[in-house]
């Protein structure tokens, strides 16, 4: 990937990275798994259920069923039943309030300024890790199988990203670039970056303990942290938005992101589960104590993103309930994997988040339209 970001700038805000390189030696490589591509071998042994594999498998990946991991085939029927589309929302009232010279105040425009400006790289830099880095090594057809739709949504969200940043006429360079010239939004992006330039390195394979555990810990920081941490403030920021009238189609647009997104991490929490039912020696209690420092630096650097992004108190929010926020959610993480809570007794202050994710009780909640897909949606042949 040539993304150059701003490392002097970068360093000057004391940013800690931790993750391994990408330069991988040729005596730590692995012997991979299938990859689905392999030649056909005519009247070979029929696949088993048995012979599937979360990592490593060398048998046919292209062969969906018998299922081994329904999970991931029912993940996948219900990201196709929320399919909606960013250019079906309406932007009217959002550009209004944006060109109301008393429409919103100086803190309140900051917010949606930065939140575009993470946002609109953060899906693609997560599309560009799941199809180039993940997808590779995850070697059974069900989990590529939501992969594959997965892909699309972070499509989907760039795509509305840009239909936002369009619809309110902003300078498309400025927001495109914060992730390489704002630090609060810099500092994020440049966090993940080396964990997925290992595994998309060409001659990188798993099958060693050592590369087995780069791709759980790349798992672990693009689903706990980066989609399952960095996500929260922003999303809270501009849904409280919306929730007080303001700004109410991107809200939406952020809705519907917020609901993909919450399916995004719980699959890859079930994909770093299953790896580590299928390949228990890998959770060592060094690994573990790596893994729970990786996600308490994450907490800190988006506590400093609810610093930067909302210098003053506005929206009944302030940065302490952020770090409340942050530390509630955190210890949801470290159970769901399967590790010890690390801030005793944290609450959530923002109760309504955990409704914004089910549209179907908050239907119409931002009095825009709410267009409810169901899967297996008609077609009109007459037209
Ligand atoms: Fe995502």
């Amino acid at each position: 990937m040539n993304m150059s970001l701003n490392w002097e700038e970068i360093a000057r805000e004391d940013i800690i990275v931790t993750a391994p390189k990408a330069n991988i030696a040729p005596e730590v490589q692995g012997h991979t798994g299938a990859t689905g591509l392999e030649d056909l071998e005519m009247g070979a042994k029929r696949l088993q259920v048995d012979d599937k594999q979360i990592i490593n498998c060398r048998a046919d990946l292209n062969q969906l069923v018998p299922f081994k991991y329904n999970w991931a085939w029912e993940k996948y029927l219900a990201a196709c039943a929320n399919h909606w589309m960013p250019n079906e929302i309406n932007m009217a009232a959002d550009v209004a309030l944006w060109f109301d010279p008393n429409g919103l105040s100086a803190d309140e425009r900051l917010i949606i300024m930065r939140n575009l400006g993470f946002f609109a790289t953060a899906d693609s830099l997560v599309a560009n890790n799941l199809v180039l880095a993940v997808y590779r090594h995850i070697t059974n057809p069900e989990c590529r199988q939501y992969l594959l739709r997965q892909a699309f949504e972070e499509a989907l969200h760039t795509h509305a990203y840009q239909h936002i940043i369009q619809s309110l006429g902003l300078d498309e360079a400025e927001v495109f670039n914060m992730y390489r010239e704002v630090p609060a939004v810099a500092r994020k992006a440049a966090w993940a970056l080396p964990y997925t330039q290992s595994l998309a390195d060409p001659l990188f394979k798993t099958g060693t303990p050592e590369n087995d555990r780069r791709l759980l810990r790349d798992l672990i920081a693009f689903y706990v942290i980066f989609e399952g941490i960095f996500f929260y403030v922003g999303f809270t920021q501009i849904l409280s938005m919306g929730r007080r009238n303001k700004m109410t189609g991107t809200a939406e647009q952020f809705q519907y992101i917020l609901r993909d997104e919450s399916m995004h991490m719980n699959f890859g929490i079930d994909v770093i589960n299953q790896i580590k039912i299928e390949n228990p020696a890998l959770w060592t209690k060094e690994f573990q104590e790596e893994i729970i420092t990786m996600i308490k630096d994450g907490v800190d650097m988006e506590y400093q993103y609810a610093v930067d992004t909302m210098p003053r108190g506005i929206l009944g929010m302030n940065a302490g309930m952020f770090k409340e926020y942050l530390n509630f959610i955190a210890n949801r993480r470290f159970l769901q994997i399967g590790l010890p809570e690390q801030y005793p007794g944290a609450e959530n202050p923002f109760p309504w988040m955990s409704e914004m994710m089910d549209l179907k009780k908050e239907k119409n909640f931002f009095e825009t339209r709410v267009i409810e897909y169901q899967a297996g949606g008609t077609l009109n042949w007459d037209e």
